[in-house]
């Protein structure tokens, strides 16, 4: 297949890519390296251009005759998505529609989007699945969920069909030791702990020990890196065979939550390894974190066939610490 990846230069695109790569797929990476990194996009053609320029867009698609567009090409900071949202609306859904208006008219029909558990606001129960109301409380999570209705909207008018991949916690790194995270700020849990323990920074604080939780502090569903790239691939190839028609969405997850202090500990125990040691403050709560966090993907598993290889806690950290270290060098 040709797949056009938009934000493939991006820790999750460049995963994707190279799992694209792998199984003999040619892929072209659009992205504006606004957040991702050229020396990431080492496995396929990299278009540098944004997707609000239409007029790229159309050339693109002139050029090449793809059979699928994944779109990981978003901004993604809860808090950031507080203070501007325009950003997120204008990033995430006006350039998303511009996209999706090119494939229309360029006839390509298949659409994979890398969507959100924020999509669901706080639960009401958990494990979330995808039955499970949406109704999200910051504008990052608006913006996802406002192109996951433009998508059925898309299905109905044009015939457009999509899979709409909502992830809970992306993490780990390439097995190869090829990719990894590497976020500017980094805000997110397992790289800031890792951080912490290679000296990269002083210390980690924990957002709360006062949660309704076994010991207080937040529970998250981790899910590797490659597992949830495996689930685009799956849906991908399920959308241009035929096998699934529509305007579909997935919850992915491993369906296991970890508490912060749980992360923290099996980090120390990888880390021990290679004598590191790391700092741990303690910290408020911040913003808008729910208590729990846990994915239900039986239907990913149902229906995809998806089957994740790196549900460890262990072997994520694993991943994401030899990443850590490369890092150092
Ligand atoms: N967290 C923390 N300290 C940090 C960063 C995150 O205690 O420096 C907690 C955060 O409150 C949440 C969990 O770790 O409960 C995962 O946060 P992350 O930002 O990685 O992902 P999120 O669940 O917000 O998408």
């Amino acid at each position: 297949m040709k797949i056009l990846v938009a934000g493939g230069a991006g820790y999750i695109g460049s995963h994707m890519v190279k799992q694209l790569f792998r199984a003999d797929h040619s892929v072209v990476v659009l992205d504006n390296l606004s957040t991702g990194f050229r020396e990431l996009a080492r496995y396929s053609e990299l278009v540098v251009g944004d997707l609000a320029d239409t007029a790229l867009l159309e050339r693109l698609f002139r050029e090449h005759r793809f059979d699928g567009v994944m779109h990981f090409a978003a901004a993604s900071l809860v808090g950031e998505s507080m203070q501007d949202p325009g950003k997120y609306y204008r990033n995430n859904v006006a350039d998303t529609l511009n996209l999706l208006e090119v494939m229309v008219r360029h006839e390509v029909k298949h659409f994979i989007f890398s969507s959100t558990a924020a999509t669901f606001g706080e639960p009401e129960s958990v494990p979330i699945d995808e039955a499970h109301p949406q109704r999200p409380i910051n504008p990052y999570g608006a913006s996802k969920l406002m192109v996951e209705r433009m998508l059925q909207d898309f299905h109905a008018a044009h015939g457009l069909s999509s899979v709409c991949l909502r992830y809970f916690n992306a993490c780990g790194a390439d097995p190869e030791g090829e990719l990894g995270e590497c976020h500017d700020p980094e805000t997110h849990l397992i790289p800031l702990i890792l951080q912490a323990a290679s000296g990269r920074r002083e210390n980690i604080t924990v957002f709360g020990r006062d949660y309704a939780t076994e010991d207080g502090t937040c529970v998250r569903d981790y899910i590797h890196i490659e597992d949830l790239c495996s689930a685009h691939a799956l849906a991908l190839e399920a959308l241009v065979s035929g096998e699934k028609q529509g305007a579909l969405a997935y919850n992915l997850g491993n369906g296991q939550g970890y508490s912060v202090q749980q992360v923290v500990e099996a980090v120390q125990q990888v880390v021990a390894e290679d004598d590191f040691t790391l700092e741990v403050k303690e910290g408020d709560r911040r913003a808008g974190d729910p208590a729990v966090l846990v994915a239900d993907a039986t239907l990913a598993r149902r229906e995809l066939g998806w089957q994740p290889q790196y549900a460890e806690l262990d072997i994520i950290i694993r991943h994401a610490w030899a990443w850590e270290r490369r890092m150092l060098r």
